[in-house]
C-alpha cells in the first residue's frame, strides 16, 4: 500500500474548481423541494411495498431490520454539535433541558473548564484512535479540514412536527465553520457481509442500518469525549455538515471506486462512514493507494449488475451527471436520479448491488488478502481476477430460504 502525498492526491483527483455543495442536492433531499425531478416519477415512497408473504420479508426478516430504528432517530434527534442544528433536534434538546434528566455517573465527569495538554498531537491522536476504535469504529484516519467538502448550506429536511398546523417545509441554511475546526476524525463501520448478499430482501437492510446506528452511537461517544477533555466538536451524524469520502480518502482509509463509493483494504466498499470534526490538534493520516483505480477500469461488474445503469463505464470524468454530483473531482460519478428512481419502482425500499458485486467486498481473510495483494502488485491480472470473482460465483444475491439457518452473526 503506498502512502500518497497531498499533491499526488490532488494531483490525481482534482481536475477543476470544486464547488462546495449544498446539502439540498443530496438525493434523499431532492424529492422534498425538487418539483421537476418529481414530475419524473410519482411514487417517491423510500419504504418498501413488499407483501408479508414475499420471500425474505417476513415478519422476523423485517424486524431484523428495524428493530434499531427507534434508538437511532433518537440519537439523531440528540446530535446537536453541528453549525445548524435541524428543527426537530432544537425542538428536542429543550424539552430535555426542560426535563432535567440526571444522568448517572455525572459525579465522575471532569469539571466543566477541564483541558488536557494537547502539545503532542501524535500522542493525542493515538489515544482519539483507541477511543474511536473502543467505541465502535472499526477504521479511524485523521485529515485536515478541507473545506471544499464542506457544504455550503445544510438542509433541514421536512419536519413531522406534532402539533403544528403549518405545511411542513425543508429549510435551507448557509453553513460555515469557525476557522478553529481544523482536524475530522473519520470513521467506517463494517457492514455484515453475510447479510449484504441478501440483496433484495429485508434482511440486508440490516446491515445498513446497523451501520448507521454504530455511527450514531460512535460519533456521540467520542464527541462526548472530545467535549470533556476540553475541546469543541462537530458530531456529523448522519451524513450531515460535509461530504464524508473526499475526508476519509484525505484520512487514509481508501480510495473510491467506479461505483462511487469508498472501497477499503479492509471491507472494500462494505462500510458506512462518519466524521466528527474538532478543534484538538492532531496528528493528520496520508491518502493511501493500493490499486482500486486501475482495477476498476478493468472491471466494471458494479456497472454490469447496477439495475438501473446508474454506474458508467469507461474512464473517470470530471463533469457532474445532474446536481447530485459534485464537479471538478477525477472520478465515476454515479447518477443518483436513476438510481433513487430504482429505488422507488422496485419497491423494495433500496438496493445494494454495487457493493455486494465488487470484488473488493469479501471477508478480510488471508486468501481475499492476497488476492489483494495481487491487484495491487501486477495490475496486468486484474482482468483475470475478476474473471476468477465471477466463476467462483462472488456477488450474486443469495436466496433468503433458509436465511435463519445459514447465517452466523459476528459477535461485536
Ligand atoms: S444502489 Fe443499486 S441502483 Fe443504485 S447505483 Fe448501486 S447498484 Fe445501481
Ligand atoms: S465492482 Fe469493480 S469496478 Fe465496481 S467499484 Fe468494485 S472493483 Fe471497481
Amino acid at each position: 500500500m503506498k502512502k500518497l502525498t497531498m499533491e499526488e492526491w490532488e494531483k490525481k483527483y482534482i481536475a477543476g474548481n470544486v464547488g462546495r455543495f449544498d446539502q439540498k442536492n443530496i438525493m434523499f433531499a431532492r424529492p422534498d423541494w425538487d418539483e421537476e425531478l418529481k414530475a419524473r416519477l410519482d411514487d417517491w415512497f423510500m419504504g418498501a411495498k413488499v407483501g408479508y408473504d414475499q420471500l425474505g420479508w417476513s415478519i422476523e426478516e423485517r424486524a431484523l431490520s428495524t428493530a434499531q430504528v427507534p434508538l437511532r432517530g433518537l440519537m439523531g434527534l440528540a446530535s446537536h454539535r453541528k453549525p445548524n442544528p435541524s428543527r426537530q433536534t432544537k425542538a428536542f434538546m429543550k424539552a430535555m433541558a426542560d426535563l432535567k434528566p440526571q444522568m448517572p455517573g455525572g459525579a465522575k465527569k471532569p469539571p466543566e473548564d477541564a483541558k488536557i495538554d494537547a502539545s503532542d498531537p501524535q500522542r493525542t491522536s493515538s489515544i482519539l484512535k483507541k477511543v474511536a476504535t473502543y467505541y465502535g469504529a472499526d477504521l479511524v484516519g485523521i485529515c485536515r479540514l478541507d473545506r471544499r467538502w464542506v457544504y455550503s448550506d445544510s438542509y433541514d429536511y421536512n419536519p413531522y412536527l406534532a402539533g403544528t398546523t403549518e405545511k411542513p417545509i425543508g429549510l435551507s441554511t448557509p453553513q460555515e465553520i469557525p476557522e478553529e475546526f481544523q482536524y475530522a476524525i473519520v470513521m467506517a463501520f463494517e457492514m455484515d457481509y453475510d447479510l449484504l448478499q441478501y440483496v433484495g430482501s429485508a434482511v440486508y437492510g440490516a446491515a445498513t442500518g446497523f451501520g448507521y446506528s454504530r455511527m450514531a452511537i460512535t460519533n456521540s461517544y467520542l464527541s462526548e469525549y472530545i467535549t470533556n477533555i476540553g475541546f469543541k466538536v462537530i458530531n456529523c451524524t448522519t451524513n450531515d455538515v460535509a461530504l464524508t469520502i473526499p475526508m476519509a480518502m484525505q484520512a487514509g482509509l481508501g480510495d473510491v471506486g467506479r461505483n462511487g463509493l469508498l472501497v477499503t483494504p479492509e471491507f472494500g466498499p462494505r462500510v458506512r462512514l462518519s466524521k466528527v470534526i474538532t478543534n484538538l490538534p492532531l496528528e493528520v493520516d496520508s491518502p493511501i493507494e493500493f490499486g482500486v483505480t486501475e482495477f476498476c477500469v478493468a472491471c466494471e461488474k458494479c456497472a454490469d449488475h447496477c439495475p438501473s445503469d446508474s454506474i458508467i463505464s469507461g474512464d473517470r470524468i470530471s463533469e457532474p451527471l445532474n446536481a447530485s454530483n459534485v464537479g471538478g473531482e477525477l472520478k465515476w460519478p454515479v447518477n443518483c436520479e436513476t438510481c433513487r428512481m430504482y429505488w422507488s419502482t422496485s419497491k423494495k425500499g433500496g438496493c445494494n448491488l454495487c457493493i455486494s458485486s465488487c470484488p473488493y467486498n469479501k471477508v478480510n481473510t488471508w486468501p481475499h488478502k492476497i488476492v489483494r495483494w495481487v491487484a495491487e502488485n501486477a495490475p496486468w491480472m486484474d482482468k483475470l481476477l475478476v474473471l476468477g470473482d465471477d466463476m467462483l460465483g462472488y456477488g450474486k444475491p443469495r436466496s433468503t430460504k433458509n436465511f435463519w439457518n445459514e447465517w452466523k452473526p459476528k459477535r461485536r
